[in-house]
């Protein structure tokens, strides 16, 4: 897998390397690294010759066949995202007892927007207990390289700067160990933008799967409204408000020429308020998508398809209305106690009994993230955290 993926992500990003003398000789160590792409491991590893590093990865990417078992071979173990079970602390025990240099990335996930998202607590605890060297690694422009929403990668080059190590020791709070953290492998577009310039040599239907991201109107605020055009081109039926994509994910407005990053667009349309709309005969909700799977697993990594749902979000509830016969699905906001989006679209929301996966498809699954987030604060609003960390303000406009 590295023979094939480390050859392919030369050409496609050209990969420049910056603070080489801080990179670790050996474990046993913590890498840690800002977290937009599957593929970030494998940037993290390109210069690592001698012997590469070991990681953990979503439970997604491990339920059978091929790439389960391949992921396997070169020892890296599945986690659960924002989940936090005994599992992989064992597993990451054992790596570190081999001595190996074992990839983290304290976000938990990958990021939607390229800003870092915050340390998940765990992670910093776990720093704190084995006191471990750790050594923070920037992926500099390589979120721009393929978005999450994206469909497309682009070729951008990335920049992979490591930075001095860290120590932490027991007697440091959590917060001070998550500060450090975050501070560490802060990145934003804007941030990077002045650091390391954009270069992009091709972006393929750059506009594809953007309304995945920009999921309202920034101009009007419609939510049902924007399209993609020819895969350059984003529309809003509602106003008629127009932007052309580029390779480096900014928008260009038809009208009036102004240039933004779709980072800034993403801040500017979360920071629009949230109504209850009448649905007619589905009644007042936030949200409502209508016929998507919806999938059920109970114990492990067993999934069910309980089948076609309207899916809608109440006040206080999930609710889904299934297409056919069959009952109806109440999941209450209190119910949730964590949620997750896996890939791109599949929204995962787990209660205590079970776990619901939601498929939007080509829909917006960060939407309902957001809004869910925003109505139900004890999840935590994880799109922000600019109030406390003045160095990721996004240019608000
Ligand atoms: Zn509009």
């Amino acid at each position: 897998m590295r023979l094939v993926l480390a050859p392919l992500l030369r050409i496609m990003f050209r990969p420049r390397f910056v603070g080489r003398e801080n990179m670790p000789a050996g474990g046993p160590c913590f890498i840690i690294t800002n977290h937009c792409q599957v593929y970030d491991a494998f940037m993290v590893n390109l210069e690592f010759y001698d012997e590469p590093t070991a990681g953990l990865l979503t439970e997604e990417y491990f339920r059978g066949g091929l790439v389960t078992w391949m992921l396997r071979g070169i020892g890296v173990a599945a986690t659960r995202k924002f989940q936090p079970q005994s599992t992989p602390v064992r597993e990451i025990l054992r790596l570190i007892r081999d001595n190996r240099m074992v990839v983290i990335m304290p976000e938990g996930g990958c990021n939607w927007d390229g800003v870092t998202l915050p340390t998940i607590a765990s992670t910093g605890k776990l720093f704190r207990r084995l006191g471990l060297p750790v050594h923070p690694v920037i992926l500099h422009n390589n979120y721009l390289s393929w978005p999450r929403w994206a469909y497309w990668p682009r070729r951008i080059r990335v920049t992979i700067e490591f930075k001095p190590p860290l120590f932490f020791t027991p007697e440091m709070t959590d917060d001070e160990v998550a500060r450090m953290v975050d501070e560490a492998i802060l990145w934003s577009p804007d941030q990077g933008l002045a650091q390391f310039p954009i270069e992009v040599r091709r972006g393929f239907r750059p506009a594809t799967g953007i309304t995945k991201l920009i999921f309202r109107c920034p101009t009007c605020g419609d939510d049902g409204s924007l399209r993609e055009k020819r895969g350059r081109y984003l529309l809003c039926d509602a106003c008629g408000s127009a932007w052309k994509v580029g390779g480096d994910s900014y928008l260009t407005n038809m009208d009036s020429g102004e240039r933004r990053s779709s980072t800034a667009y993403f801040h500017k349309i979360c920071a629009l308020p949230r109504d209850l709309r009448d649905y007619g005969a589905h009644g007042p909700a936030y949200l409502r998508a209508l016929d998507l799977p919806v999938y059920r697993e109970t114990d492990s990594l067993h999934q069910t398809l309980l089948g076609k749902y309207h899916c809608l979000l109440r006040e206080d509830r999930v609710e889904l209305i299934p297409n056919g016969n069959g009952p109806p699905v109440d999941i209450p906001l209190e119910d949730i106690q964590t949620i997750s989006i896996e890939r791109s679209y599949k929204l995962q929301l787990r209660t205590e009994e079970c776990l619901y996966q939601l498929n939007f498809g080509p829909g917006s699954a960060l939407q309902w993230e957001y809004y869910l987030r925003c109505l139900h604060p004890p999840l935590g609003n994880m799109l922000y955290r600019r109030e406390n960390n003045p160095c990721v303000a996004v240019p608000v406009f």
